[in-house]
């Protein structure tokens, strides 16, 4: 029988993200769960000072209401001439959580006097995965950019349509999902949680 793991979000395309990138590893014998799937538990809110810790406090009190090994996620964007903010403030930046047109908006007029060789920023995800009465590990990926001078595209969510990731020409907005996945934070990030879930199947 398959193990059964939780992923701390109710997100549709956070579980898909997952389950592909296990699919990809060749790692059977898993079935990704969200929390729409199991029954209602106190979710705190995130007031860690690092997005690991976050990530943590997720998945510890996933696998603590459930009994399942729980992946838990927290993302944002640390911009270089803002000394790495907005940081785990990313999804409220402009004061109220998830208004993402609003944190674009402060973002930029941030900025605005900043020149182009300073608009360094990467966006950042810890992900964390817990085992009840087991090994806690947390990993980080990174997603090195720019912060361009307009938003740009129509994909993506939140900062996507102001960061030029590394290499490119276009916004994180201008990418499909599956060009996305291949290389942000959050799919770099899972990707280093694979062995350890590999070696929950064992
Ligand atoms: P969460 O960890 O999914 O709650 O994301 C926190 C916040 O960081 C989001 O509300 C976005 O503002 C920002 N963020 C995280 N990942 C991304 C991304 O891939 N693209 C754009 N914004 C992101």
């Amino acid at each position: 029988m398959a193990r059964r793991v939780l992923v701390a979000s109710r997100n549709a395309k956070k579980l898909n993200e997952l389950r592909r990138i296990l699919d990809d590893a060749g790692i059977a014998g898993i079935e990704i769960i969200g929390l729409d799937d199991v029954p209602a538990y106190d979710e705190a809110p995130e007031t860690g000072a690092t997005f690991e810790e976050n990530a943590l406090a997720k998945a510890r009190d996933g696998a603590a209401a459930t009994g399942l090994a729980c992946v838990a996620d927290d993302s944002g964007i640390s911009v270089d001439a803002l000394n790495g903010m907005p940081g785990v403030l990313s999804a409220r930046w402009a004061g109220r959580h998830g208004a993402d047109e609003a944190n674009n908006v402060l973002l930029l007029a941030q900025l605005g006097d900043v020149p182009d060789e300073r608009r360094g920023a990467q966006f950042v995800s810890a992900c964390a995965l817990v085992v009840p009465g087991g090994a806690e590990t947390v990993v980080r990926g990174e997603w090195p950019g720019a912060i361009a001078r307009k938003p740009v595209g129509e994909g993506g969510f939140g900062y996507d349509p102001l960061f030029v990731p590394d290499g490119g020409e276009v916004s994180a907005a201008q990418l499909t999902p599956a060009e996305k996945n291949a290389v942000s934070h959050r799919g770099r990030a899972l990707t280093r949680l694979v062995p350890v879930l590999a070696a929950l199947t064992d």
